[in-house]
C-alpha cells in the first residue's frame, strides 16, 4: 500500500478545504480500503470524513433526503424509506453482507468501482484503472460484464444495487464543491464509459456528495427490488430489476423501471414503462413490454445470456409485485 497521510476534519468546509490533488475522502471504507490493499486507489491524502455532519433521513419539502453518511443498514430499516420506497430498502438488504452494510455509507455506495477482475489485479491491462492500456475483458474472462452502455474501451458493469433503486425513483444527489453546491438528476451523474472509461460520473475533483434527495412518488409504495445472482448471499447482480408501479383497477396507470447487473451504469428503461402504461396488468402485457429491456445490447463471448435474463427478470418483478 502506498504511504499516506490522513486528516479527520469536522465540517464540510473543512473536508474542502483539505481536498487536493491526490486525495481521496475515506467514509465506511469498504472500497477504498479494499482497493488500496490491492494498489489499485493509491491517494496520498485520505480524508476521513466520518466526523462530518451529514448522516440521517429527514422528510423536507422536496421529498425525502438521505444524508451521505448514513450507514445502509441505517436507511434499510428506516421507517420513512420502507413505507415510502420499499424498493430503496430491498435493494439495500440484497447488497452486500449485514457487517459490510453497517460500515458502508451511502455516499460510498453509490461511489463504488467495479467489481471487473481485471479492475482489481494490478498485473493486468485495465483502461479504467490505468487509462490506455487496453481492455482483456473484450476477449476475455466477461461472463459478468456488461451488454448495454458498452465500449471497446469498457464493459464493466456498474456494481450498486441502491443506484438501480435511486434512478427508477428518479432521485438526485446533492453535491458541495468548494464554489458552491448543484443538484445532479442520480439518471445523468454516472457517465458511460465511451473512451474514457476511468471518468465514471460528474462529481469534480473535491467535490462531496451531502445527501440523495428521493422526490415524493405516492404509488412507490408499490415498488419492489429483485436481484438475480449467482448464490442468494454475498454476491454482486448478474440482473436486477427496481421497480414500481400505479394500477388503477387492473390497468397499470404508471411505471418506473431501472435494471442493474446488465449496464455499465444503473439503467432506467424508458421504452419499457411507455410500454407498461395504459396496458392491463397481465403477463402478456410484461412480456411484450420487456422486449425492449435489451434494445441494443453488445453482448461479448460469455455474457449474451443476460439479453434473456433481463427479460424475464422483468416480467417475474412484474408478477410478483401486481399479479398477473
Ligand atoms: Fe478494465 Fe473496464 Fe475492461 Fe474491466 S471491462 S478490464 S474495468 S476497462
Amino acid at each position: 500500500m502506498q504511504a499516506f497521510d490522513f486528516a479527520a476534519p469536522t465540517s464540510v468546509s473543512q473536508a474542502l478545504g483539505l481536498a487536493t490533488t491526490g486525495s481521496a475522502y475515506l467514509a465506511g471504507g469498504t472500497t477504498l480500503v479494499d482497493l488500496m490493499k490491492l494498489d489499485v486507489m493509491g491517494p496520498v491524502h485520505v480524508i476521513d470524513i466520518n466526523g462530518l455532519p451529514l448522516a440521517g433521513v429527514t422528510t423536507q419539502s422536496d421529498g425525502l433526503h438521505i444524508g451521505a453518511l448514513s450507514r445502509m443498514s441505517d436507511v434499510a430499516l428506516d421507517p420513512n424509506v420502507t413505507s415510502q420506497f420499499p424498493v430503496v430498502a430491498q435493494a439495500l438488504l440484497a447488497s452486500a453482507s449485514p457487517q459490510i452494510r453497517n460500515m458502508a455509507s451511502i455516499g460510498g455506495n453509490l461511489l463504488q468501482r467495479t467489481r471487473c477482475d481485471y479492475f482489481r489485479d494490478t498485473t493486468t491491462p485495465c483502461n479504467k484503472r490505468q487509462p490506455g492500456s487496453g481492455c482483456p475483458a473484450q476477449t476475455g474472462v466477461n461472463r459478468t460484464h456488461a451488454i448495454l452502455g458498452t465500449s471497446t474501451s469498457c464493459a464493466a458493469t456498474h456494481a450498486s444495487d441502491l443506484a438501480v433503486a435511486l434512478v427508477a425513483m428518479g432521485a438526485s444527489v446533492r453535491l458541495q464543491g468548494q464554489s458552491g453546491q448543484r443538484t445532479v438528476a442520480l439518471d445523468g451523474f454516472y457517465q458511460l464509459p465511451g473512451t474514457t472509461p476511468n471518468v465514471e460520473n460528474v462529481l469534480q475533483p473535491g467535490e462531496l456528495i451531502i445527501d440523495v434527495v428521493l422526490p415524493p412518488l405516492p404509488w412507490a409504495t408499490t415498488s419492489s427490488y429483485l436481484k438475480i445472482r449467482d448464490r442468494q448471499s454475498y454476491e454482486f447482480a448478474l440482473t436486477s430489476v427496481a421497480l414500481a408501479v400505479e394500477l388503477t383497477g387492473a390497468t397499470i396507470t404508471d411505471a418506473r423501471v431501472a435494471v442493474g447487473g446488465v449496464a455499465t451504469t444503473p439503467l432506467r428503461l424508458p421504452a419499457v414503462e411507455a410500454a407498461l402504461r395504459g396496458r392491463p396488468a397481465t403477463t402478456a402485457t410484461y412480456q411484450a413490454a420487456a422486449t425492449n429491456a435489451a434494445t441494443g445490447a453488445k453482448p461479448l463471448s460469455q455474457n449474451g445470456f443476460k439479453v434473456t435474463l433481463v427479460q424475464r427478470a422483468i416480467v417475474r418483478a412484474l408478477v410478483e409485485l401486481v399479479g398477473a
